[in-house]
């Protein structure tokens, strides 16, 4: 049990999308950017993104980050949503849904990397907020990750289903290094 726990191990931990620095990611070879969307820059199922988070976003592709939002959309319907924060946001974005591969199958962010100019496994960076999805499809994969906690306010039913099991993994964790830290 002890062992299973290390392949929902980030690489690094952030308060949230909004206090990673992206240009000191970017000279240890970074550049390429996979983006989960509900919790990590959205509210869960919202369509806003805080500002502070869309400003770091914009600051990092200043600086030559490329971005692709990856999310489990679950339904065609669903992944309209994520185009059109996709065209906020400027960036690139698949939505997986079924019979596609979703997270955490790695070959889902195989999909979303090849919608960025020269992503690779050794350029690429996955951020989000599920241990089970984001982060254990980034370690299937061979990528670094960070994961960030789900913004707030977490909707009753995501808190009384999967919440529980990703809070239970952060405490199995234990210490998480963290991430290089923007200073504003
Ligand atoms: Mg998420």
């Amino acid at each position: 049990m002890a062992q299973s726990i290390e392949r929902f191990r980030p690489t690094y931990q952030a308060r949230s999308v909004a206090s990673i620095d992206f240009e000191a990611l970017r000279e240890k070879g970074l550049s390429k950017l996979l983006l989960d969307v509900d919790g990590t820059i959205t509210q869960i199922c919202k369509m806003v993104v805080p500002e502070e988070i869309a400003q770091n976003l914009r600051a990092a592709q200043d600086n030559g980050w490329e971005i692709c939002l990856t999310s489990n959309a679950q339904l065609w319907l669903m992944a309209r949503r994520i185009e059109k924060l996709a065209e906020a946001l400027e960036c690139q974005y698949v939505a997986h849904y079924w019979p596609h591969p979703t997270k955490p199958n790695p070959r889902a962010l195989e999909i979303a990397m090849s919608e960025m100019d020269g992503a690779t496994l050794d350029n690429t960076l996955m951020v989000g907020d599920q241990f089970g999805t984001d982060i254990l499809g980034a370690n299937h994969l061979g990528i670094p990750s960070i994961w960030v906690p789900s913004i707030e306010p977490i909707p009753l039913w995501k808190r009384i289903t999967l919440e529980v099991i990703n809070q239970r993994r952060l405490q199995a964790l234990g210490e998480i290094t963290e991430a290089p830290t923007r200073v504003y």
